[in-house]
C-alpha cells in the first residue's frame, strides 16, 4: 500500500496550505522495505515559509489567551479520536509500531496530549502577592515562534506531546517530523486544517534533518527550539539555538537501569524486564541494563527466559505478534553492528544476538565482560539489554549512575524503605518502582547529563514556552 492509497499528502503544511517540494525522498515501510511514500525534501526556502507563517500568525494567537486557544485543542483532540484506525493504520505501515498498541492506547494518548494542556493553560494562574508596599504578579506572556524537532521511534505520540504545551501557552508552531517516519504528521496537519486552526499557527515541514531541520534551527525569528532524537544531533541544536540566544529543551535518549533486589516479586521484575523488548527496543526510557542482586539471579533469569520465550517476531499488523521489525536497514545494521562488536571484544551473548529475517532482530541479552563495555555504555536502541550482577545495595546505586546518560531508572523490590532511598540516589529524570512508564502528564519529564537538558511536562513545559514577567505596581 502506497500513501496515495492511503491519501496521505506527501507535501509541508505551511500557513495554512499544502505546498510541494521540487525533491522528493523515499519513505520505507519497515514491515517489507517497500517504498510506500515520496516526501517533498525541503531546504532553507522550505523552513523560511514556515517560521514566517508561524511569526505573522504569532500576535492573534497569543492575544487569544488560554480560554480562547482551548477550543482549538479540544477540537483537534476530538478529530484525533475520530481518526484513530487511519492514524493508527499509517503509523503502523511507516515505522512498524504494533497496530494494536496503537489502535488501544499509542493515537489516544496524542488526543489526550492535547486536552491536558488546553485545561492546564487555563488552570494555570498567575501569582499575586504584596510586599515592600508594593502589588505583585507574575505575568506570563507566549514567548513567541517555536520549533520543535522530533524522532522517528514514536512520531505521532511525540509530536503531540511536544506541540500540545507550545500551543496552549501561547506559541506558533513549525513541526518538523524525522524522515523515516513522516506519514502521521503529515496527517496530523489535514486534522489542524480540519479544527480549524488560523493559518500559520501549526506549521509542518517534512526533510532531512541535515537540510531542513538545520535550517529551520538556526532561524532568527524562533523563540523557543525544543528536540528530542540522539545526543549528537542534540549537540548541533543546542549549538544553532545558543548562537541565537534562544532558550532550547531537549530529550536525549537514556540507557536505563532496571535493578532486580532480591526482596523483589521475581515474577514481576521478571515479565517487565521482557517486556524492555517491546517495540523492539526503539525506546529511549527502556531499562536496557538488567542488574540483579547476585542471590536471585538464577531464580529471576530463569522467569526472564521464559517470559522472553513467549514474544512473538512477526508483521506488527497481526494481533500474535509482539515485537516489530526496526525502523529502517540502516538502523538494523546499527544494532547489529554493537552485538558484533561486543561478542569480538569477548562479552558473553546469553541470548539473541542474530538477525531474524527482514528487519527483526532477535531479542538478545548480553553479559558484559566489564562495566566499561560499549553494550552497557551506549544507547543501542534496540532489542538488545545487559545483564550486570550486584551484592550490594551501594553496588547497584553505583553501577546504575555509571552511565553518562541519565533519563530513566526501574526498581523492584518490596522495601518501600528501599524504593525511597535507592529512588533518591538515582541520577536519572525518572524513575519508577516495581512499574513502568506509569504517567502522570502534569509531572517534569526530561534527563539528567546526556539524556537532555530542560524538563517537559505540566507547567514545566508551559513555563518552557512563556516569557514570565515580574509585574510591580505602588500601592496607595
Ligand atoms: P535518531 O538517532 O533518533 O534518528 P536524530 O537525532 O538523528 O535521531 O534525529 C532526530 C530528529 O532530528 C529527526 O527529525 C532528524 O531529521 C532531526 N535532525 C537530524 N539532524 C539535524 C540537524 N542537524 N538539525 C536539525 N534537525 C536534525
Amino acid at each position: 500500500m502506497s500513501a496515495l492509497a492511503l491519501a496521505v499528502s506527501p507535501d509541508h503544511f505551511i500557513g495554512g496550505e499544502r505546498v510541494a517540494s521540487k525533491e522528493h525522498f523515499e519513505d520505507i515501510s519497515p514491515i517489507d522495505g517497500t517504498v510506500i511514500a515520496e516526501i517533498s525534501r525541503g531546504g532553507a526556502a522550505e523552513a523560511d515559509a514556515a517560521v514566517r507563517a508561524a511569526h505573522a500568525a504569532f500576535p492573534a494567537w497569543a492575544a487569544l489567551g488560554p480560554q480562547g486557544r482551548a477550543p482549538y485543542l479540544h477540537k483537534l483532540a476530538d478529530l484525533i479520536d475520530a481518526n484513530v484506525e487511519r492514524l493508527a493504520e499509517v503509523e503502523c505501515l511507516d515505522m512498524a509500531m504494533l497496530l494494536r498498541s496503537l489502535r488501544a492506547r499509542v493515537i489516544s494518548r496524542g488526543a489526550r496530549n492535547y486536552r491536558a494542556y488546553a485545561d492546564l493553560a487555563v488552570a494555570y494562574e498567575e501569582r499575586d502577592w504584596r510586599s515592600n508596599g508594593t502589588w505583585n504578579r507574575v505575568q506570563r506572556m507566549p514567548a513567541g515562534p517555536a520549533a520543535v524537532i522530533t524522532p522517528w521511534n514514536a512520531p505521532f505520540m511525540l509530536s503531540t506531546w511536544k506541540t500540545a504545551p507550545a500551543l496552549a501557552a501561547g506559541c506558533t508552531m513549525v513541526l518538523k517530523p524525522a524522515e523515516w517516519s513522516p506519514l502521521s504528521c503529515s496527517l496530523l496537519a489535514d486534522l489542524i486544517a480540519e479544527a480549524g486552526f488560523p493559518p500559520g499557527v501549526f506549521n509542518i515541514i517534512q526533510g532531512i534533518g541535515e537540510e531542513v531541520g538545520a535550517a529551520l534551527v538556526s532561524h532568527p525569528l524562533l523563540r523557543r527550539v525544543s528536540f528530542t532524537g540522539s545526543p549528537e544531533t542534540g549537540r548541533h541544536i543546542a549549538v544553532a539555538a545558543g548562537a541565537n540566544l534562544v532558550p532550547f529543551t531537549a530529550e536525549l535518549g537514556g540507557k536505563g537501569p532496571l535493578i532486580v533486589f532480591e526482596d523483589a516479586d521475581l515474577d514481576a521484575a521478571a515479565r517487565k524486564a521482557a517486556g524492555q523488548y517491546d517495540d523492539s527496543g526503539q525506546v529511549c526510557l527502556a531499562g536496557t541494563r538488567l542488574l540483579v542482586q547476585d542471590s536471585v539471579r538464577d531464580a529471576f533469569l530463569q522467569r526472564f527466559h521464559a517470559y522472553v520465550d513467549e514474544h512473538v517476531l512477526g508483521d506488527p499488523r497481526e494481533d500474535a505478534t509482539t515485537l516489530s521489525p526496526l525502523i529502517h536497514p540502516d538502523h538494523l545494521a546499527r544494532v547489529s553492528g554493537f552485538v558484533e562488536r561486543a561478542r569480538e571484544a569477548g562479552d558473553t551473548i546469553v541470548r539473541g544476538g542474530t538477525r531474524a529475517g527482514g528487519l527483526h532482530y532477535e531479542p538478545t541479552l548480553i553479559e558484559p565482560r566489564s562495566n566499561d563495555a560499549e553494550v552497557v555504555q551506549r544507547e543501542i536502541f534496540g532489542p538488545v539489554l545487559t545483564l550486570q550482577g550486584f551484592a550490594t545495595e551501594e553496588e547497584a546505586v553505583a553501577l546504575a549512575n555509571s552511565t553518562e546518560y541519565g533519563l530513566s531508572g526501574i526498581v523492584y523490590t518490596s522495601s518501600l524503605g528501599r524504593a525511597d532511598r535507592v529512588g533518591r540516589q538515582l541520577r536519572a529524570g525518572t524513575v519508577w518502582v516495581n512499574t513502568f512508564l506509569v504517567r502522570d502528564l502534569t509531572a517534569p519529564f526530561g534527563g539528567v547529563g546526556i539524556s537532555g537538558i530542560g524538563r517537559e511536562g505540566g507547567n514545566y513545559a508551559l513555563d518552557f514556552y512563556s516569557e514570565l514577567k515580574a509585574l510591580q505596581i505602588l500601592e496607595g
